[in-house]
């Protein structure tokens, strides 16, 4: 068997059609939708990250702001600007890059943005939301993940989801958007035993882990959907956490890194900025 490929580029392409109308829509009315985007700091990754999301924005209409701070601002004067942008209203969507610099909360900054601008869908609000089946602002890549899956035409109802990692922004989020979706759930993690006997029930396997090659073949139930969302650098070169060629051997479906959750991640920020300004102008 030879596992088709879930081309993330492609599918994030072909969406980015749908928010372009979906941006022409709203300048009909009168609103440009707006996201700002905070980058503390000189993170060289983080950079690159806030350039590609401005880069984005362009893309499709969106107007972007990128506020940038140094290294040493105090956590309060973020916090003012965070204040600032909840109550400008040429702003739908705020995001602060993450991760900030050691002497800063990341949650009290999270807790700070105001959850009809909170686009990443990390504030608790969105976060108890999502738990409790309400609608909000679900986080961009296990919304990508989600895209991704349905792509090949599989129902997830009924299916057994394993997912490897539970952080608080792919793992958890997306084991409950599985759920959502009536997918029987297991979550695995650094202290799960027998990972290989877990994942060789899954028809559906998410891999959020950060290790390069950590499943291949032999983790993989013949036909199942993979979905590789690790990003690790191996010798200058972008690797995910699946043995690509190896897994190919045995999945149904697999997501290539890079080409995968990668660039739906970035679309579904986008995605996300719309939906506030549609939500906003609705009132
Ligand atoms: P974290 O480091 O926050 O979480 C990693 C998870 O993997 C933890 O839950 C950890 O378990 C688990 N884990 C570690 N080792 C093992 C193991 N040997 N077996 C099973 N589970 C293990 O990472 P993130 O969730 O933030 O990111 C995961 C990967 O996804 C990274 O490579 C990251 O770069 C990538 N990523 C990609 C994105 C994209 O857009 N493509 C977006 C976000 C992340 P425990 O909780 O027990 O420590």
């Amino acid at each position: 068997m030879e596992a088709r490929i879930i081309d993330g580029k492609k599918l994030s392409e072909r969406l980015k059609e749908d928010i372009k109308a979906r941006v022409e829509g709203l300048k009909q009315k009168g609103v440009i939708p707006g996201l700002a985007v905070i980058l503390v700091g000189n993170d060289p990754a983080s950079a690159v990250y806030v350039r590609n999301k401005e880069r984005d924005c362009n893309q499709v209409g969106i107007q972007s702001r990128v506020v940038k701070l140094d290294e040493d601002t105090p956590q309060r004067e973020l916090l003012e600007y965070i204040y600032k942008l909840n109550a400008d209203p040429t702003i739908h969507g705020i995001l602060v890059q993450l991760p900030l610099p050691p002497h800063m909360d990341p949650n009290a900054v999270i807790n700070a943005i105001d959850p009809s601008k909170d686009v990443d869908g990390f504030h608790p609000v969105n976060m108890g939301r999502l738990v409790i089946g309400e609608e909000c602002f679900e986080p961009c890549t296990p919304k990508g993940i989600i895209r991704l899956i349905q792509e090949t035409g599989q129902p997830i109802a009924g299916k057994h989801a394993v997912v490897i990692g539970r952080s608080n922004i792919v793992g958890k989020p997306v084991a409950l958007m599985l759920l959502r979706h009536n997918a029987t759930v297991t979550i695995c993690h650094s202290k799960t035993v027998n990972l290989k006997e877990i994942t060789r029930q899954a028809d559906i396997l998410v891999v959020a882990v950060g290790k390069p090659n950590l499943i291949d073949g032999s983790f993989i139930k013949p036909g199942a959907i993979v979905i590789d969302v690790g990003i690790n650098r191996v010798e200058d070169q972008l690797v995910g956490d699946v043995n690509f060629q190896d897994a190919c051997r045995v999945a149904g479906w697999i997501t290539p890194v890079p080409g995968g959750v990668g660039p739906m991640t970035r679309t579904m920020l986008l995605e996300n900025t719309i939906l506030a300004a549609e939500k906003k102008w609705a009132g």
